[in-house]
C-alpha cells in the first residue's frame, strides 16, 4: 500500500500501519472474491490503490470527516466506494452501506467482519424504497455517492437521506457544469440547494473529476424519490 501512503499524504491523510493493513485486507478481499463473482473491473495492485482507495479518499478534501459522531450513508456503494475507505481512515463515522445488488452486499459484509470495522450498517435493497423508510429518510448528515447515476437522478436517489442541515457529496467525472445546468430543478424540488462544485486536482486524475456538494435546506416531498427505476428512467430536468 505504498503507493496509496504516499498519494494520500497530498489529501493531509497520513495513514497508520493499522489503516494499512486493513487496506491490504480489503484489497484481498476484493481480489478474492472478485475470482469466484465478478464484481469489479479494477483489479490491479496499482489501480485498486489509485482508482479505487485514493479515488474515495478525495472526499475528504470537501468535508472534515473528523466532526463527531457523524451519520454518513454510501448510496450505491458497489463494492464499497468510497464509504469503506472514508470509514478506515475515520473510524468514529457511523456509516450505512447501501446496495441494491445482494452478491455485493454479501461481500460488504465480509469486509466488514475482516477489516473489524465497528458501527457499520449494510443495506441490501434500492434507494427509492429504503428512503421511505423512517429509519433513514432524512437521518444523515452526509450523505456521499459514486459513479451511481447522472445528477439529476442521483439527487432524487439522495437527497431524501439527508437530514436539514447536512449534504451530499457526489463524486463526478467529465463534464460538470452541464450536468448542474440540467439538475438545477431536481436540487430544488429535493430541497436542496448547491454549495460548491469543488475540482479535484491530483496527478494521478486526468479526467475532469469533482466533488458536488449540495446542502439540505428543506424537508424533501413526501412523494420523493419516485418508484423503483423512475429516477434514472424520467429524471427531474431543468
Ligand atoms: N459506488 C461504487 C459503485 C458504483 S456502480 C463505486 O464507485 O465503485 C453503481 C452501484 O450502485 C451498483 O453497484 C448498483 O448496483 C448500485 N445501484 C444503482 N442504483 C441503485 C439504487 N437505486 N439503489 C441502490 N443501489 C443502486
Amino acid at each position: 500500500m505504498e503507493i496509496l501512503k504516499s498519494a494520500v499524504e497530498k489529501l493531509h491523510i497520513h495513514l497508520t500501519p493499522l489503516q494499512l493493513e486493513q487496506f491490504q485486507n480489503y484489497y484481498h478481499e476484493i481480489i478474492n472474491w472478485n475470482t469466484h463473482i465478478n464484481l469489479t473491473s479494477i483489479t490491479d495492485y496499482t489501480d485498486v490503490q489509485i482508482k479505487h482507495f485514493l479515488d474515495s479518499l478525495t472526499v475528504a478534501e470537501a468535508f472534515d470527516f473528523n466532526k463527531r459522531s457523524l451519520e454518513l450513508i454510501d448510496v450505491g456503494t458497489g463494492v464499497g466506494m468510497p464509504g469503506i475507505p472514508l470509514k478506515i481512515v475515520f473510524p468514529e463515522i457511523r456509516l450505512t452501506l447501501i446496495e441494491a445488488t445482494k452478491k455485493k452486499t454479501k461481500f460488504l459484509e465480509e469486509v466488514v467482519k475482516q477489516l473489524g470495522l465497528r458501527e457499520v450498517e449494510i443495506i441490501a435493497g434500492r434507494a427509492e424504497t429504503t428512503a421511505h423508510d423512517i429509519l433513514y429518510r432524512e437521518k444523515f448528515d452526509v450523505v456521499v455517492s459514486r459513479a451511481l447515476a447522472p445528477l439529476p437522478a442521483l439527487v432524487e436517489l439522495t437527497l431524501p437521506f439527508c437530514n436539514i442541515g447536512g449534504c451530499c457529496i457526489a463524486q463526478k467525472k467529465g463534464d460538470i457544469d452541464k450536468e448542474i445546468e440540467q439538475s438545477k430543478k431536481a436540487i430544488e424540488v429535493m430541497g436542496g440547494k448547491l454549495h460548491r462544485i469543488y475540482k479535484v486536482e491530483l496527478k494521478e486524475f486526468n479526467d475532469n473529476r469533482s466533488l458536488v456538494i449540495i446542502d439540505k435546506i428543506k424537508a424533501t416531498p413526501v412523494e420523493y424519490p419516485r418508484r423503483p427505476g423512475i429516477p434514472g428512467k424520467r429524471p427531474i430536468i431543468s
